[in-house]
C-alpha cells in the first residue's frame, strides 16, 4: 500500500541525505540508472545561498534563488525519490536510515526506517551560536531562507517604527541601528547589501529617517575576511569607512538582548549598546544528526570540526558504504559552496564506477560454481576489470578563487591565475561577480528570475511592503 519506492532487486539502494550544494551537485551529474536513488531533505529545494544576503535586502525575491529538487531528478535517465523529511538516525550496524516529516503537516506515517547499500551524507552544518544568551531569542540568522525573509521583515519592521509619529530621537537612533555579528564572508557581504538597501532605497522612501541610520559590523578577531589577501581586506576596510559602515574589530557579542547588544570591547571594557536589529553570522557548527553518526565510530571519527573522511570522501570506520560531502565533513578545505559542488560532482564520477563493480562481483559471485570453459574464460576476464576498477581516484580539489559583494556596487576577488593570485576590487570586479553567479545558478530559469530581479531593482527600487 501507498508510495513505494523504485526498487530494482538488481540495483543497489544510493541514498541521498540533503538537497543543498553537494547534495545537487551530486544529482546533476550522477547516472542514476547505475543505482535505485533515494533524496531525503527536510527542504524540497536546492538554496543558492551566495545570493540569500541579496533575498534578505529584497534585491532578489526569495523564489529566484530557489530549485525545486524535483526539477533536477526529473530530468534524469532513472526515477530517483524525493522525500521533504529529515533523517533523524543513521545506523550503520543495520544499514539503516530513519528519517521523519518534521513540516507543518503530516499524514498518519510521519517517521518510518529504510535500508541503504551506499550512503551520502550532506546535511550541510547550522549556525554556531556557542551558548551565547539571547543569540537564538533576539537575533536574526542568514543560513536559511527563512532567516533572510524573517530579517526582510523586522528590518522593516524598525523603519515603521522609526517612523511612527512622536518617536524621540533616542529611540529612532536605536530602532535604525543594525548590528551584523561575524566578520566572515557573509557577515561582510549582508553589511555591504544593508547600506545599499539603505543608500538607494531608504533615502527617496523615508528621507527623513535616512540620517539616522547606523550599521555595525563586529568581529571578535583583528580583522574582517581573514581567508581574503590583506590588500583586499583593506580595501574592503575603506569602502566600508566611505559607506559609514562602522567595522569594530578585536570586540566580542557577550549577549544579545531585546533592544541592545552587549559588547566585550578591545580592552576588556563591557559595553552594552542600544540597536534595532542584530544579524548573527558567525559560522557554522556541526548538525545532531552528524554528531550522532560520529558518535557510532568512537574511535576514528574524533574531529570535532565534522565526519573525518579518506581520499576518496568515504567516511573514516563505515567500510565504504558512507560517504560524507560538505559543510559535515572534516577536510583541509574551506567549508564553501565551491568545494561541496567540486566533491558533489566527483562522487558522482566515483559511484559510476562502483556501479561497475558491484555488477561485475555479482556476476563473478554467479559464475563461482561454472565448470564450463566459456564460464572459466569470462570468470578471468571479469577479474581482470575488476583489477582495473579496484583503484578508486582521489578527490582533487581545484580551486576557482573566492569572491565577495561588499556593497555600493563593489566586489573583491582573490583568483589564482598564472600560479599566483590575483586580488581585484572595486566596480569591474561586481560585474564579474554578478556574472559568475549568474552563470553559477544551476538553471535558465533560476538565471531568468535573478536577473529579471536585478532589472526590476535598477528600475523601480526595491520593494518596501513588509508581509
Ligand atoms: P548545504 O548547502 O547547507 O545543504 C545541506 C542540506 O541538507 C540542505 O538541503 C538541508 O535542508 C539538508 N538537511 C539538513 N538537515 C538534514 C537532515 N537531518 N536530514 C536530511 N537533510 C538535511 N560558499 C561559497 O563557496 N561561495 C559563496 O559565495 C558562499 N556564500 C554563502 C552565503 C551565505 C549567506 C551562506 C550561509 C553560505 C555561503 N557559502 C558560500 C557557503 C556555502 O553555502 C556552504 O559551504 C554550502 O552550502 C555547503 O554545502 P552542503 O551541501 O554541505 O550544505
Ligand atoms: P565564518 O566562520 O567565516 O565567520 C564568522 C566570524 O564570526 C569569524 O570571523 C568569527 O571570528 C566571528 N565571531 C564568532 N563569534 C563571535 C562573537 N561572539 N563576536 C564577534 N565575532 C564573532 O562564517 P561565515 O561568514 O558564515 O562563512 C561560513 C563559510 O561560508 C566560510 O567557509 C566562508 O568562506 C563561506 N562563505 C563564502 C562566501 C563567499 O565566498 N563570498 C560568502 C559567505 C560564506
Amino acid at each position: 500500500p501507498g508510495v513505494q519506492l523504485p526498487h530494482d532487486p538488481t540495483k543497489k539502494t544510493l541514498v541521498i541525505l540533503g538537497s543543498g550544494w553537494g547534495a545537487t551537485s551530486l544529482l546533476n551529474s550522477l547516472e542514476t540508472a547505475d543505482y535505485n536513488v533515494i533524496v531525503i531533505s527536510p527542504k524540497n529545494y536546492f538554496l543558492f545561498t551566495p545570493l540569500l544576503p541579496s533575498v534578505a535586502v529584497g534585491t532578489l525575491s526569495p523564489r529566484s534563488i530557489l530549485q525545486p529538487t524535483r526539477y533536477v531528478t526529473r530530468h534524469k535517465k532513472r526515477q530517483v525519490t524525493v522525500i521533504e523529511a529529515s533523517a533523524t538516525d543513521v545506523d550503520p550496524a543495520t544499514k539503516t536510515v530513519t528519517f521523519a516529516d518534521t513540516s507543518e503537516i503530516q499524514g498518519l506515517v510521519s517517521t518510518t526506517t529504510i535500508p541503504y547499500d551506499y550512503l551520502v551524507f550532506a546535511v550541510g552544518a547550522e549556525v554556531q551560536t556557542f551558548n551565547i544568551p539571547g543569540v537564538r531569542e533576539n537575533a536574526c540568522f542568514m543560513k536559511e531562507l527563512e532567516d533572510a525573509e524573517k530579517m526582510q521583515r523586522r528590518f522593516l519592521d524598525c523603519l515603521e517604527s522609526a517612523a511612527f509619529p512622536g518617536q524621540s530621537t533616542e529611540e529612532i537612533k536605536r530602532l535604525l541601528h543594525m548590528v551584523v555579528v561575524g566578520g566572515g564572508p557573509t557577515g561582510v557581504e549582508l553589511s555591504g547589501e544593508l547600506h545599499d538597501f539603505l543608500e538607494q532605497d531608504l533615502r527617496s522612501w523615508y528621507p527623513e529617517l535616512a540620517e539616522n541610520v547606523r550599521i555595525s559590523l563586529v568581529e571578535a578577531l583583528p580583522s574582517v575576511l581573514p581567508m581574503f589577501s590583506k590588500q583586499l581586506i583593506d580595501y574592503t576596510e575603506s569602502t566600508f569607512k566611505e559607506a559609514k559602515i562602522d567595522i569594530l574589530t578585536k570586540t566580542m557579542v557577550k549577549e544579545i538582548k531585546d533592544k541592545s547588544v552587549v559588547l566585550q570591547m578591545p580592552d576588556k571594557t563591557i559595553v552594552e549598546v542600544p540597536c534595532g536589529l542584530v544579524v548573527w553570522a558567525a559560522g557554522n557548527t556541526l548538525r545532531k544528526v552528524t554528531r550522532d553518526l560520529m558518535s557510532k565510530f568512537p574511535d576514528v571519527q574524533t574531529n570535532r570540526r565534522g565526519i573525518t573522511v579518506d581520499e576518496c570522501l568515504r567516511m573514516e570506520g563505515s567500510n565504504g558504504s558512507i560517504f560524507a560531502i560538505g559543510d559535515c565533513s572534516a577536510t583541509s578545505y574551506a567549508p564553501t559552496a565551491q568545494v561541496a559542488s567540486q566533491e558533489g560532482a566527483y562522487l558522482a564520477r566515483i559511484l559510476s564506477q562502483i556501479a561497475k563493480k558491484d555488477e561485475l562481483d555479482a556476476r563473478l559471485t554467479a559464475l563461482q560454481t561454472a565448470s564450463e570453459p566459456e564460464a572459466k574464460e569470462e570468470r578471468e576476464q571479469i577479474q581482470k576489470r575488476l583489477a582495473k576498477l579496484e583503484k578508486l581516484r582521489p578527490f582533487k580539489y581545484s580551486h576557482q578563487g573566492s569572491l565577495a559583494y561588499i556593497g555600493s556596487d563593489k566586489a573583491i576577488a582573490d583568483l589564482p591565475f598564472f600560479n599566483g593570485n590575483f586580488a581585484s576590487g572595486g566596480i569591474a570586479t561586481y560585474l564579474f561577480w554578478r556574472s559568475v553567479y549568474l552563470s553559477t545558478l544551476f538553471s535558465v530559469r533560476n538565471r531568468t528570475l535573478v536577473a529579471t530581479d536585478w532589472l526590476y531593482v535598477k528600475l523601480f527600487g526595491r520593494d518596501v511592503s513588509r508581509e
